[in-house]
């Protein structure tokens, strides 16, 4: 039964990374600082800043390290950054991020396409990873197709309960649980996130939807009614998954923080920056963006209703007829 209250939610943006990752026109780095120190301000927890991945496999994050440097950071938002590998790893420790995530497919066929490798040389990589982050920074491992591969289907929850385990093992303390393609939904993502916390309740979990089916804020209820509290979210809802066909984006910030909010929680995001910068993303980006309540407006806009002039034109029929039937007219009025 969902429990409605005042807990703190972080909100962890990810649109400067898996947003950013797959658009095909570069954007400007002057830009992307620009839009990370704009929401650094607006209150989110985290922002996953980019990735050190080669610039031949992501040319969209060819500039991470001259990124990190010009960003102004802000005392209590986290800086994270996406490594691949210990390569990228090195050059993420180098570049002084807060936090590194590295990322491992549940599913062998994802993990090959995304990563170029299997899932135990993943492993073995997560393991080097997390013996160079130790002591310096925090390390997250995000989970992805832990919901279901493209590839392959569903993937067993025991599957990604025991990968939890392994990087429990290992001394990891903080794990994303990622609906890569966006095939999760809320009883299933109940379920996991459920039983995620009730084996490891001393890490913490993040959900990290997309939204491919529309299902990603449903999905994120879920989550939080199983307990979960970090919510990653791309402003705009920009986003995808380079190797998994017919991804789309991450569930939206602003639509997130704007359903939260309205629902009590404590989110610490300033609503209306968010909403300013996501109108702010198709001039950048060159392409609308899913985002909605960017279009719509918030849930507490509130219209001028403007009182009919019998006879002024604002109503479509005789005045004659306004006469006879005044209430249903401007109801018609204003509906359209
Ligand atoms: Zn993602």
């Amino acid at each position: 039964m969902m429990t409605f209250g005042d807990k703190r939610l972080h909100i962890q943006e990810v649109s400067t990374r898996d947003g950013f990752q797959i658009e095909p026109q570069f954007i400007p780095t002057d830009d992307k600082v620009a839009l990370i120190d704009a929401l650094s301000r607006a209150g989110l927890a985290k922002i996953e800043v980019t990735s050190f991945s080669s610039p031949r496999a992501i040319p969209a994050l060819a500039d991470a390290e001259q990124v990190m440097q010009r960003i102004a950071r802000v005392p209590g938002v986290e800086y994270s950054a996406l490594v691949p590998n210990v390569r990228g790893c090195a050059r993420a420790l180098q570049a002084d991020v807060d936090e590194i995530n590295v990322v491992m497919s549940a599913s062998e066929s994802h993990n090959r396409a995304n990563l170029r490798m299997d899932c135990e040389q993943s492993l073995t990589g997560i393991r080097e990873i997390a013996a160079l982050a130790r002591g310096r920074v925090h390390l997250n491992v995000s989970i992805s197709t832990a919901f279901g591969c493209p590839f392959e289907g569903d993937i067993d929850s025991a599957r990604v309960m025991d990968l939890i385990e392994r990087f429990r093992q290992i001394g990891i303390k903080r794990i994303s649980l990622c609906d890569t393609t966006g095939v999760a939904n809320p009883a299933q993502v109940h379920r996991l996130c459920g039983k995620a916390l009730a084996a490891c309740p001393d890490i913490a979990f993040t959900a990290h939807f997309h939204d491919t089916r529309a299902m990603g804020l449903a999905n994120a209820l879920a989550a939080l009614d199983a307990g979960i509290v970090r919510f990653d979210a791309s402003l705009g809802g920009l986003g995808g998954c380079p190797f998994a066909p017919g991804a789309s984006g991450n569930v939206c910030t602003e639509d997130m923080v704007h359903m939260f909010n309205a629902m009590g929680y404590k989110t610490g995001v300033d609503l209306q920056r968010l909403l300013e910068l996501a109108r702010s993303l198709p001039a950048l980006v060159g392409h609308d963006v899913p985002g909605q309540v960017m279009k719509a407006g918030p849930s507490s806009r509130r219209y001028p209703l403007q009182e009919p002039q019998l006879g002024s034109g604002l109503v479509c029929e005789p005045a004659a007829s306004v006469e006879q039937a005044p209430d249903s007219r401007v109801a018609q009025s204003s509906r359209s």
